[in-house]
């Protein structure tokens, strides 16, 4: 009798494992949704990090990266309370030990302040509270926060890293963003880690321009969308657009350099997640990843070879390139009575890139990304075509240096934006060669 339960518990653990480890031999690729810029309470957010990862995972995340400012969330951190609910504008604290309880909680009293403090717990401790095999994982991130010598601020993210890395100065944009990737591609030597990086809202202080992002060629990714509210991605009347300086800096790096084009994520930047501040909400702008495994390495993959997108509502079924006819198709996942536009935007091959200074209205020149369009028409970013529905298309007809498809729905995003009234979806630029391949 008792040999026959053991042998019933041994079945049961064997078709257990069986299962568990078929999610990893067998699995087809699917989409993953993550949020790849998120902050906390261990730089400038108002959230425990693992109230923000349950936010996340509890709103249908599949990974998410805490990217505080140059810190990983690792060692030992306190927080006065008191500066916790300040932050918050609200009962914070309270709200975290009612959750969690005593026994996950960890407070302390300094004597010389008689000031309560709450100690910040390291990944390695939420990562068991929040991961859930093939459901949800987190990926350790950092955002290097630093500015070049010449005044002009520089964010990078750098997601799947073991160590923290230190901003390293520059004497330009440029020189920053290249010294720091040189500073990462160090560090994932050392580590053995595939690590990606991607520059953070270009626009925030008209940082970073469209020919800073097309110089540095080892850079491979850029936020085409962030969710902050006011951090420019519109641009305004004398700065181009994020959507606009993607177009301009893909045109640079194939036309110019022959190097290949920026993919473009769209991010949270989270900071704000009590919901009574709304300039950093999260659950406003999202990765889709096209990748078989929920695990870090597979994740970062995908995302290395362009096989996702970025979002803010639009949901797409399929993104297919058939490279032998050059044609880019989309299924579109529709919704309640949601109507949608695609637009597939590009360059064409010989574009003039002639580019002149931009002026304010005192005539002054503007440090920003050059003026193609007077010299060029509307050449570079141009719309080749629009299509209704949820099943667009374009068939290259062979004279473009890229295209991407941008899908516009009427329906507006779950988590408004000042910036923009409507849900969208990128796709990512195909059809491109660069020194002779892509
Ligand atoms: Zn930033
Ligand atoms: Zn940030």
């Amino acid at each position: 009798m008792k040999r026959n339960r053991h042998l019933i518990v041994l079945a049961c653990l064997v078709t257990a494992t069986a299962l568990a480890d078929e999610v990893f031999t067998n699995s087809e690729p699917r989409w993953w949704r993550g949020n790849l810029h998120t902050h906390t309470l261990w730089s400038d957010g108002d959230g425990f990090p693992e109230v923000v990862a349950q936010w996340y995972r509890d709103a249908g995340y599949n990974f998410l990266s805490l990217s505080d400012h140059n810190v990983l969330s690792q060692g030992e951190k306190w927080k006065r309370v008191k500066d916790v609910d300040a932050r918050a504008k609200t009962n914070a604290f309270a709200q975290y030990l009612n959750r969690f309880g005593p026994h996950w909680v960890e407070t302390r009293t300094a004597t010389e302040h008689e000031a309560m403090e709450v100690r910040l717990k390291p990944i390695e401790e939420y990562r068991a509270l929040v991961e859930e095999r093939g459901r949800f994982l987190m990926i350790q991130a950092e955002e290097i926060t630093h500015e070049a010598k010449n005044g002009r601020a520089l964010h990078l993210n750098v997601v799947n890293l073991l160590e923290v890395i230190a901003p390293r100065d520059g004497a330009t944009i440029r020189e920053t963003i290249a010294n720091n990737l040189a500073a990462v591609e160090e560090s994932a030597r050392r580590t053995g880690r595939e690590i990606i990086v991607h520059v953070n809202h270009p626009n925030y202080k008209w940082g970073v321009t469209s020919e800073d992002l097309a110089a540095v060629v080892g850079e491979r990714f850029f936020e085409v969308w962030n969710g902050v509210d006011n951090d420019g991605d519109p641009g305004d009347e004398i700065h181009p657009s994020t959507d606009e300086m993607w177009d301009v800096a893909n045109t640079l790096r194939l036309a110019g350099m022959g190097a290949p084009p920026l993919f473009a994520v769209a991010t949270d930047d989270s900071h704000d997640h009590h919901g009574n501040k709304t300039r950093a909400l999260p659950g406003r702008a999202w990765v889709m990843v096209q990748a078989r495994h929920l695990t870090p390495e597979s994740i970062v993959q995908a995302i290395r070879t362009g096989d996702f997108y970025a979002s803010t509502g639009v949901e797409l079924d399929e993104v297919v390139f058939d490279k032998p006819t050059g044609k880019l198709a989309l299924r579109i996942r529709a919704k309640g009575d949601a109507t949608f536009v695609t637009q597939f935007i590009g360059t064409r091959k010989g574009v003039n890139l002639t580019g002149k200074p931009r002026l304010d209205k005192a005539g002054r020149i503007v440090e920003t990304t050059l003026d193609y369009r007077s010299a060029s028409g509307s050449q570079i970013g141009e719309v080749f075509c629009e299509v209704k529905g949820v099943n667009p298309s374009y068939t290259l007809r062979g004279d473009e240096l890229y295209v991407r498809a941008v899908i516009t729905s009427s329906a507006a995003p779950r988590v408004p934006s000042s910036e923009f009234p409507f849900q969208r979806a990128w796709t990512q630029p195909v059809g491109w060669r660069a020194h002779g391949a892509d």
